[in-house]
């Protein structure tokens, strides 16, 4: 065996790191690479802009980029730093957006959920 030494691989990492470009989040403008910002478009519903994350980067438009923490995102949404950054004139509602990040971070709590249950498994059995 030998010749196993991979020392060469190094150099070619060099100059290509792999954070890419970066993006300035609208929450606390700090900036960060694109793959550790979600990207957030407006969507054009029947009451107007829909913020949208946008995980997979393939909705078309212009995006917003955000840290997915809802630290960032009360920043952003109380700076009204969505409408400015997708061009929008209109109110923009963040209901969907507050929903997506909410449920990011309280997967936590749902580890209280044990098996507790002795009982049998139908909550509507005492229908008769
Ligand atoms: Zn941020």
């Amino acid at each position: 065996m030998g010749g196993t030494d991979r020392t060469g691989l190094r150099s070619r990492h060099s100059t290509h790191t792999q954070r890419g470009p970066t993006r300035t989040c609208v929450g606390c403008r700090g900036t960060d690479s694109w793959s550790g910002l979600l990207r957030v478009v407006a969507v054009e519903g029947e009451h107007g802009f829909v913020l949208t994350p946008d995980p997979r980067h393939r909705l078309p438009g212009r995006g917003a980029w955000l840290h997915p923490s809802r630290s960032c995102l009360d920043l952003a949404l109380r700076r009204r730093a969505f409408p400015r950054a997708l061009r929008v004139t209109a109110a923009v509602d963040s209901a969907v957006l507050v929903e997506y990040l909410g449920a990011m971070t309280e997967v936590e709590s749902e580890t209280e959920t044990e098996s507790g249950f002795d009982a049998d498994e139908h909550p509507m059995s005492t229908q008769r």
